[in-house]
């Protein structure tokens, strides 16, 4: 039996603490953070997750501006959106709800983003940060990935980490969190051979791939802590899922991540730490 680590109790005790932190900021500063949300057209699964985004700002006391603009939006009309709110002293955080509609070059897009108001940490100078080992702001879904290592003090030195995923957005990032953590990394990805092996010699496994139940008991080796970041539907059931076979994969683990309720909310309670961050930097400057 493995223990099951909560990410979301883990970030309701984030969202506490960063509660009280935001009204102190607001008595120090008299302000308090504020995240823009960009959201281009209605996909329900982007709508969502900026629901969840708005909730949890107004649970914390961060000012949330949700923008919403249709499908069809320009890539110049977006440019012009973000340069506004680059411009406005009184926004912290600019978050682009991705995927954009095809007309919209999402590269472009990042990288016309403030780097100090970049929450998401996609923008290539908080990407080099990263890798660099200087100060940025790191993505949102990987820093939580570490956070709930930490909080049940998993090892991570030493350690053999297989990343399945090599996306800018979970599998690369979290692959060089790990590395500076000095586990040693193997990243695993839709080219990669013999993954049952590559996984059944993991002592740590993150799966970031996307696809449901896709790690099955076989891939797994007794006492094996399991990470589940996909977020996917279950084709029987409908209900959400992720990439791992809970039922079968759970009694081998020593520590795994459910979902829902394990990574999610974490990325959600490091997207509000990361907008703190990003408001407390403006302050340092003024
Ligand atoms: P992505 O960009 O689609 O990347 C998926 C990765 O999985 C790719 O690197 C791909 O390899 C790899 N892959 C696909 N099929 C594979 C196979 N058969 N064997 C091994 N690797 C395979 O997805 P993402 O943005 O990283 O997201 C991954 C999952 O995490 C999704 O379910 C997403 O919804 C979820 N997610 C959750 C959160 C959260 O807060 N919980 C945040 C972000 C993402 P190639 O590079 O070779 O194509």
């Amino acid at each position: 039996m493995a223990t099951i680590i909560s990410g979301r109790e883990l970030s309701k005790t984030k969202k506490a603490n960063m509660t009280l932190q935001v009204e102190k900021l607001e008595n120090k500063y008299g302000r308090r953070p504020k995240l823009s949300v960009i959201l281009v057209g209605d996909d329900p699964g982007s709508v969502s997750y900026v629901t969840g985004k708005e909730k949890a700002c107004h649970e914390i006391g961060i000012i949330n501006q949700t923008i919403r603009l249709p499908e069809k939006t320009s890539q110049e009309e977006l440019l012009n959106v973000i340069n506004d709110l680059n411009n406005d002293p009184l926004v912290d955080g600019i978050l682009i709800q991705l995927p954009l509609p095809k007309q919209i070059n999402q590269i472009f897009v990042i990288n016309s983003i403030n780097p100090t108001k970049d929450v998401d940490g996609f923008h290539p100078e908080n990407v080099a940060s990263l890798y660099l080992k200087q100060p940025g702001i790191v993505p949102c879904t990987p820093k939580g990935i570490i956070e709930v290592l930490d909080s049940v003090n998993i090892p991570i030195e030493g350690k053999r980490a297989v990343v399945i995923g090599r996306s800018n957005i979970v599998g690369l990032p979290v692959a060089k969190l790990l590395c500076d953590r000095n586990a040693t990394i193997t990243i695993a990805h839709s080219k990669t051979k013999n993954l049952k092996e590559v996984c059944l010699n993991a002592d740590i496994i993150i799966a970031a791939v996307g696809k449901a139940k896709f790690i099955t008991a076989d891939m797994v080796s007794e006492g094996t802590v399991v990470i589940d970041v996909g977020v996917n539907r279950d084709p029987e059931t409908g209900k959400l899922c992720g990439d791992v076979d809970f039922v079968n994969v759970e009694p081998k683990a020593s520590y795994i991540t459910k979902v829902p309720g394990g990574i999610g909310p974490m990325t959600i309670s490091c997207l509000m730490e990361n907008t703190i961050e990003c408001f407390l930097k403006h302050m340092e400057v003024k």
